[in-house]
C-alpha cells in the first residue's frame, strides 16, 4: 500500500546514533517510493535543547516527545518544548518510554539509549512484538537471554544497528541460495573487527596516564561519551562479543575479533568451508541504521559509498590481548551467561563515570571491572529482578574498589 506510514518511536534521539536515526528519516522521506517514514516519537534525557530541534525539525511532527528524566515534569524548559509543536504531547518519566514501546501505532522501536538506562523500554518492545533497531546494546549483554525469549515468544524482529552486527547480519543473508528459500547455513566463525581506538599503538605505561581528553578522540567514528571511553579500553568489543554471543545464538568461542584500523571492513562471518565474507563501507552509523529500518529492502543511502577513485589500505592485526585485558573479559562473560553480562556492565558504566570525572586512572576501568567480575558468585539462570539487584551491587562495588 503506497500511501502506508512506518511510524518509528526513537529512545534516544538527542544522542548520537538518535540524531543520526531523525537525519535517515527525512532522508528516507525523499527516496523512498513505497512507504512513508514518521519519527512517532522522540525521547531525550536531559538535552532539553537538542530534543527540541528534533521535534521541530521532524516532517510530519511527532505525535509523542518523552523526558525520560521525570525531574522536568511540568518545567518551563518542557512547555517550551510543547509549543513547538502544538498537538505534540509531552509525558515524563522511564515509564513513558514503556508506553510507547507498546503503543499499538508504533511499527519500529530504535533503541538508542546509552547503557542500562535503556533496558526496560528495549525489553518492551521486543515484548511487544515491534521491529527493534537495536543500538542499544547494553540490554542484550545485561539481559540476553530473558531478550531472546521475549522476542520468540512475542515474534518481534531486533535488527542490529551496531555496525559489526549489521555486517554478520548482511554477511550471513548472502549465503542463502538465490533461487531456493533454503535458509543460510550457519555460519562458523563471526569474526568482529575493531579499530583498535585512539590507543591502538600505546604502551600499557602510556595509557596509564591516559587523559579523558585522548581517551575521547576516536580515530574514526565520531560517537557518544561512553562508547568513546569503550573503544579506547576495547570494552566496546567485548560488550559486542557478548552481543553477538545472544544475538546470533552462538557460543563465544565461535566469536573472534580482529583489528581493522581502518573501519571499512565492519564485521565477517567463516563458513565450514573456509571461504570468508565481509561487509564494506565507509564509517557511518547512517548506512547500518537505514538498514534496520527498511529491511529486506535496500534503498539508496545519504552517506557516500567508498571512494575507488584512489588507493585505499585495508589491513588486519592480530588484537593484543596484554594491552587490551578487557578482550579477554568479555570472551570469558559471554561463555559464562548468567549473571556475568549484568555484573560486568554495571561495573564497566560505573568505572567509565568515574574515568570522566577524574577520579579513576584509564587503566583503572578494565581492572575494576575484572575484580568486580571475579567477586560475584554467579548464577546461571537469573530473573530479571535479581540482574537488576546485581546491576546495583556491581556499581557500589565498583566503587568501593576505588575507596569512592
Ligand atoms: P549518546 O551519549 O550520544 O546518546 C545517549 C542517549 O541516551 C541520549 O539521547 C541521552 O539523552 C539518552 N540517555 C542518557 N541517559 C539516559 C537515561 N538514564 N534514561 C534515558 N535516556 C538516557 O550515545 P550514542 O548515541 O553514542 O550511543 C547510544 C547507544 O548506541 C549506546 O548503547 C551505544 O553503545 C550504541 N552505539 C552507538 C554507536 C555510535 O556510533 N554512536 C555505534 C554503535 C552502537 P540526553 O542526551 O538528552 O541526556
Ligand atoms: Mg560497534
Amino acid at each position: 500500500d503506497a500511501n502506508r506510514t512506518l511510524n518509528v518511536a526513537v529512545f534516544g534521539a538527542t544522542g548520537s546514533i538518535g540524531t543520526a536515526t531523525a537525519e535517515v528519516i527525512a532522508h528516507l522521506n525523499r527516496v523512498d517510493t513505497q512507504l512513508k517514514w514518521r519519527m512517532w516519537a522522540a525521547s531525550g534525557h536531559r538535552n532539553l535543547e537538542r530534543l527540541a530541534q528534533i521535534v521541530s525539525a521532524a516532517d510530519p511532527a511527532p505525535h509523542r516527545a518523552v523526558l525520560s528524566d521525570p525531574t522536568f515534569a511540568d518545567s518551563d524548559r518542557a512547555r517550551q518544548i510543547a509549543t513547538v509543536r502544538p498537538g505534540m504531547s509531552i509525558t515524563y518519566g522511564p515509564d513513558a518510554l514503556v508506553e510507547v514501546a507498546q503503543s499499538p501505532e508504533v511499527d519500529i522501536v530504535v533503541a538508542a539509549i546509552v547503557g542500562r538506562a535503556g533496558l526496560e523500554s528495549t525489553l518492551a518492545a521486543v515484548e511487544a512484538g515491534k521491529r527493534v533497531a537495536l543500538a542499544n546494546k547494553e540490554t542484550l549483554v545485561v539481559a540476553g537471554p530473558l531478550v531472546r525469549r521475549a522476542m520468540v515468544a512475542s515474534g518481534a524482529e531486533i535488527l542490529p544497528v551496531d555496525s559489526e552486527h549489521s555486517a554478520i547480519f548482511q554477511c550471513m543473508g548472502t549465503s542463502a541460495s538465490p533461487s531456493t528459500t533454503q535458509p543460510p547455513p550457519k555460519p562458523k566463525k563471526l569474526i568482529l573487527t575493531a579499530s583498535g581506538g585512539p590507543f591502538r599503538t600505546w604502551t600499557k605505561e602510556q595509557m596509564q596516564a591516559a587523559t579523558v581528553e585522548s581517551a575521547l578522540a576516536h580515530p574514526t567514528w565520531n560517537m557518544g561519551a561512553k562508547i568513546s571511553i569503550d573503544s579506547a579500553t576495547m570494552m566496546n568489543k567485548s560488550l559486542e562479543i557478548i552481543e553477538a554471543r545472544w544475538l546470533f545464538d552462538l557460543p563465544a568461542d565461535a566469536i573472534e575479533v580482529v583489528v581493522h584500523p581502518q573501519s571499512i571492513i565492519h564485521s565477517m562471518v567463516e563458513f565450514d568451508d573456509g571461504s570468508v565474507i565481509a561487509q564494506m563501507s565507509p564509517p557511518d552509523m547512517k548506512l547500518p541504521i537505514q538498514y534496520a529500518l527498511t529491511y529486506p529492502r535496500r534503498l539508496e543511502c545519504e552517506s557516500p559509498g567508498l571512494d575507488r577513485s584512489r588507493r585505499w589500505d585495508l589491513s588486519l592485526e592480530v588484537a593484543d590481548h596484554d594491552r587490551f585485558p578487557g578482550l579477554a573479559l568479555g570472551f570469558e562473560v559471554a561463555a559464562a551467561g548468567g549473571t556475568a553480562g549484568a555484573v560486568v556492565n554495571a561495573a564497566n558504566e560505573e568505572a567509565v563515570g568515574l574515568f570522566l570525572n577524574g577520579q579513576i586512572r584509564f587503566t583503572d576501568i578494565v581492572s575494576g571491572c575484572r575484580d568486580v567480575f571475579q567477586n560475584h558468585t554467579h548464577e546461571s539462570d537469573p530473573p530479571l529482578s535479581r540482574l537488576l539487584e546485581l546491576d546495583i551491587w556491581a556499581r557500589k562495588e565498583t566503587r568501593n574498589r576505588f575507596q569512592l
